[in-house]
């Protein structure tokens, strides 16, 4: 059974179960007077939640007028080809840096193959090209009519080149994809207070553009965050400056090691990320772990959490060091 929640203002949280887990990957339904929207396909491996959920809704094929991604990462747009194909009417949505990969998904596949391997790339599902005359190329103030509500284009890189989010004018709730970063509500509910963590792969992270996205987004009215990774967040400003803040503390923590030099520079590298991945994990450790000490004890913080959140950190260093090296050259 596909889990859906009903959130205010016509829209609808669908769980695409990412790979088999819960809570991981979300896609979402907003319901316009001229028909249905869809934000995020998932991986192609989502396909069978999408259309589970679209049998619950009652929404028709004819019905669903537009497919849009906030970038091409397979966790968000694997899917795209896939769901296309059993939605004639709808319009595929994305900025044109992501629409060629995923017309022609050949270099798309190929990168993904080598920065997640063959055995998560099944878990994804087979990506397959969308058709050119189906692409809507979307950038920044474009607006997508439903017939009583409007879904604004916001140009939001940092993440990725081609990152857009979606902003719906009646619930100013913004669908964020990766640009706002990775919020658990689970650890949230738990802590009582945002867990969230700034989302910076190699090799598109750009801190530059990361920040300046940030500010874009946190200078707009936005009152709510529909996260793909997961679930509604509010309130909007605060999950902003939590990730504002822990982007300049990762960026300075890079940057220190960044700079430092050694004589045989490949090994350097690698001792540089892995201390920088091992002072990020302390220190979200000590913010995740610091109010309530026993938490990982408990039980309560599973090994899967935490696995979860560790492999983020490590991510995120390898994009952040490979930036600041592309800088300083
Ligand atoms: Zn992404």
């Amino acid at each position: 059974m596909a889990d859906i929640i009903e959130l205010s203002g016509d829209i609808f949280q669908v769980d695409l179960k990412e790979c088999g887990y819960e809570g991981r990957t979300a896609g979402y339904f907003v319901r316009g007077k001229d028909g249905w929207m869809l934000l995020e396909t998932g991986p192609a491996s989502s396909a069978g939640a999408i259309m589970e959920a679209v049998k619950l809704l009652g929404i028709k094929p004819e019905q669903l007028k537009y497919i849009a991604v906030t970038h091409i990462h397979l966790d968000h747009a694997g899917g795209l080809g896939v769901v296309a194909k059993y939605f004639n009417e709808a319009r595929v949505v994305l900025h044109p840096k992501g629409a060629r990969h995923m017309i022609n998904p050949s270099r798309l596949i190929a990168g993904a193959y080598n920065f997640w391997g063959k055995e998560k790339m099944e878990q994804y599902g087979e990506v397959i090209p969308v058709a050119e005359e189906r692409v809507i190329n979307v950038l920044e103030g474009d607006v997508i009519d439903l017939g009583d509500r409007k879904i604004e284009v916001w140009e939001t890189p940092g993440h990725a080149k081609n990152h857009v989010c979606y902003y719906d004018t009646r619930t100013r709730g913004v669908f964020s994809g990766d640009a706002l970063g990775v919020f658990s509500p689970k650890l949230s509910r738990l802590l009582e207070r945002p867990v969230l963590r700034p989302a910076t792969p190699a090799p598109d992270f750009n801190g530059e553009l990361m920040f300046k996205s940030l500010y874009r987004v946190a200078t707009s009215k936005i009152e709510q965050i529909y996260f793909t990774h997961f679930g509604v967040g509010r309130p909007s400003q605060l999950l902003i400056e939590n990730i504002l803040g822990q982007l300049s503390v990762f960026m300075e923590m890079g940057r220190s090691y960044s700079e430092q030099k050694g004589a045989d520079e490949k090994n350097n590298e690698q001792k540089n990320l892995e201390n920088l991945q091992l002072e990020m994990e302390q220190y979200i450790r000590k913010g995740l772990l610091g109010p309530k000490k026993n938490l990982e004890k408990t039980g309560i913080l599973t090994e899967q959490d935490w696995e979860f959140q560790v492999n983020m950190i490590r991510m995120s260093a390898g994009g952040i060091l490979q930036y600041l090296n592309k800088v300083k050259c």
